[in-house]
């Protein structure tokens, strides 16, 4: 019997023609300019194991988060120890900042972590167990110039991928003063209703009633719609923070929306949260989102510094980029593609190729195939910019034909001096 690969997780692939989204050189194409562009914001990565002691993300998400309570994959290692693999990254980053005390190091800490997080949820088309997230914690700022930063950055990063049509949602959850007011009035309006409401809504009415909110029940949409507003719960200093983020979006002219009902899965977060999301996805139309934390590495023992972060889902990012088109992603092509006729000629093109790769220019050598036929059908399943056939007559002339695949034009090039000419063709 073949063995499958487990359920909600998938292979990334060399070629996969039936989801292109999950072609390696895409991902390495969209690694490569979240990385670069982060790295231009001043961000430097991070990276931590991908499993953590449970305890972590019982204190650093939340155990009445769905993340927690419902979604990760927790299991005892062979020492006794609980152990869950990481479902998100903010709390690692922290315990990792905490550990090695980097906040000795300056007093602003931009970082930048990517890679795979694990959530036990029902799969579906954007909803896996196995994700990746690219995910951004800049520690020690609180004014709002920090907060503009970090969703411009997020934005400049989609719009290098080529993404369009995308909404930036923007709220503010308050400072805990302000929540506390909120808190009580959404009990005085949710209560009265309360039979009305999902069976996860009930639980949430006593420990954490933002969190309604956030519910996807059909049974709670309508009396969301009409729950009071945080924005009309603020007080001076949670309303002026939010203003001045406002104005600096406007300034820096990164298009937002602000949407009242969004307060984010996790505790954690005050002041400002924001989702990015897209029409062009379906059901899982989020694909990034974050927000201020202020006294999350407080919490978590390390020093009381106040941060602002995201996280966005890769796959999410992938699929819209090919429904859209986007031109970012073109595949790693050989510059010349060589087909061999015969031992001597293989031997000479093996040489020549070498020697192009030598120079970073990507060559790439027919070695199985025996007819010029099939040669040329591999250069062009290859992609090759121009390939050359070398037999007998070309070897004794020391001169061979570049066919340029694409136009059918070819030109003559000299064999001792194929590098040269390479290196001077502009493809
Ligand atoms: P959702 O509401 O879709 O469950 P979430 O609020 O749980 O999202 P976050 O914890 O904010 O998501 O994670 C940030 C991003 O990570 C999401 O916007 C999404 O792009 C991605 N993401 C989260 N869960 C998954 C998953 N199971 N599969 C793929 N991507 C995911
Ligand atoms: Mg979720």
């Amino acid at each position: 019997m073949k063995i499958q690969i487990p359920k909600g997780t998938f292979d990334i692939l060399p070629y996969c023609a039936e989801e292109p989204w999950q072609q390696s050189d895409l991902w390495q194409s969209v690694e490569a300019v979240i990385c670069e562009t982060a790295r231009e914001y001043g961000y430097k990565e991070i990276r931590t194991p991908i499993y953590e002691r449970t305890e972590l993300f019982d204190r650093g998400v939340g155990e009445t988060s769905d993340i927690v309570s419902k979604e990760m994959f927790t299991f005892d290692d062979k020492g006794g120890r609980s152990i869950s693999l990481r479902p998100e990254a903010t709390a690692s980053v922290m315990r990792s900042f905490i550990e090695h005390n980097l906040a000795q190091a300056g007093s602003i800490h931009k970082l930048f972590c990517l890679g795979p997080m694990f959530r036990y949820e029902r799969p579906q088309s954007g909803r896996y167990r196995q994700f990746h997230q690219f995910d951004v914690e800049a520690i020690g700022a609180a004014g709002p110039e920090q907060d503009a930063e970090v969703i411009d950055l997020l934005c400049q990063i989609y719009r290098r991928l080529g993404l369009k049509n995308l909404k930036v949602r923007l709220n503010t959850v308050g400072d805990s003063e302000s929540r506390d007011l909120y808190r009580t009035a959404l009990i005085d309006y949710f209560k009265p209703h309360f039979e009305q409401l999902s069976a996860d809504s009930k639980i949430r009415l006593e420990k954490n009633p933002l969190r309604i909110l956030d519910s996807k029940a059909p049974e709670d949409k309508q009396l969301v719609l009409e729950a009071p507003s945080i924005l009309s719960h603020l007080n001076p200093a949670s309303q002026r923070h939010f203003q001045e983020v406002c104005r600096l979006l406007d300034q820096i002219e990164v298009p937002y929306e602000i949407d009242d009902r969004i307060v984010r899965g996790l505790d954690y977060y005050n002041k400002t949260v924001f989702e990015v999301t897209t029409e062009d996805l379906g059901a899982q139309n989020t694909i990034g989102a974050g927000g201020r934390y202020d006294g999350l590495l407080a919490t978590l023992g390390g020093p009381d510094l106040p941060g602002i972060g995201f996280a966005t889902g890769l796959e999410r990012v992938l699929q819209v980029m090919l429904s859209q088109k986007s031109p970012v992603g073109k595949k790693a092509r050989p510059l010349i593609y060589f087909i061999p006729l015969g031992d001597e000629a293989r031997t000479k093109c093996f040489l020549l190729a070498t020697q192009c790769r030598h120079n970073k220019i990507a060559a790439e050598v027919d070695l199985q195939s025996k007819k010029v036929q099939t040669g040329l059908q591999n250069a062009t399943k290859a992609d090759a910019v121009y390939c050359a056939i070398v037999g007998s007559d070309e070897l004794k002339s020391g001169r061979l034909q570049l066919k340029h695949l694409e136009s059918r034009q070819t030109s003559e090039a000299n064999l001792e001096q194929l590098l040269n000419h390479l290196q001077g063709l502009v493809v």
